[in-house]
């Protein structure tokens, strides 16, 4: 099943806008006006994450975190805070109160979108069904299956993490420690060269079939996928 973000914000276009971008890259939605509505319906619906807004009628976004923090069921549940304050204090009260992470206003739609799968794959929640397709590769997430115009594709699993998060973000380039940091996780030690390892297996499978290869080195510091290359 797709995991179900509880969105609390009472200003409807901007609520609007927040489940159109979830929906369209495959989420579930469900949508609170204020934030006893948030408590009643974190309750109800065991969302897998909740995007709080900060100023809401009867209860401010603070107050709804640090009571959803105080329950056992929801104690853990992934919460990022929105805000239209950039002041530091502010942040540091926001994270204090238990929120996860924290987005300024206005926040570009792909950055929301990527801290809610950042904070997803952290706590390890599924994603589903969820497919990723560029450039004639499709990864499906639930089954693990990859699939390069329409051919399967074996990857193990650090090449199916490596490809995941290039993919998430195609043309932009990681360096070498962020692909170690989101591919391996931040706790493990290993060298940056560990990384060329493994993009050099993935590029093998992926070329296999004699396409082109879509894996851009950047001399010196890291790695891409992009179909436009130079
Ligand atoms: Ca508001």
């Amino acid at each position: 099943m797709k995991p179900l973000v509880l969105i609390v914000e009472d200003e409807a276009p901007q609520a609007e806008l927040l489940r159109y971008n979830l929906e369209r890259d495959g989420f579930r939605t469900a949508l609170a006006g204020d934030g006893e509505e948030a408590l009643l319906l974190a309750e109800e619906e065991a969302p897998d994450l909740v995007i709080l807004d900060w100023m809401l009628p009867l209860l401010s976004g603070i107050e709804v975190c640090r009571r959803l923090r105080r329950k056992a069921e929801s104690a853990k549940l992934p919460i990022i805070m929105l805000t239209a304050r950039g002041v530091e204090s502010d942040r540091i009260r926001g994270l204090d109160s238990g929120a996860d992470d924290y987005l300024v206003k206005p926040f570009s739609p792909n950055e929301l979108l990527a801290r809610v799968r950042a904070i997803l794959r952290r706590s390890d929640v599924s994603m589903g069904s969820e497919v990723i397709q560029y450039g004639g590769i499709s990864m499906d997430l639930g089954t693990h299956k990859v699939l390069r115009d329409g051919k399967s594709i074996h990857l193990g699993p650090t090449e199916f993490r490596l490809l995941r998060v290039l993919l998430e973000r195609p043309g932009h380039v990681f360096s070498r420690e962020q692909l170690l940091d989101r591919a391996w996780g931040r706790d493990i030690h290993l060298e940056s060269r560990t990384v060329d390892v493994h993009i050099r297996r993935l590029r093998q499978a992926l070329n296999q079939e004699g396409g082109a290869d879509i894996i851009r080195t950047v001399r010196g510091f890291g790695y891409a996928i992009d179909t436009e290359k130079d």
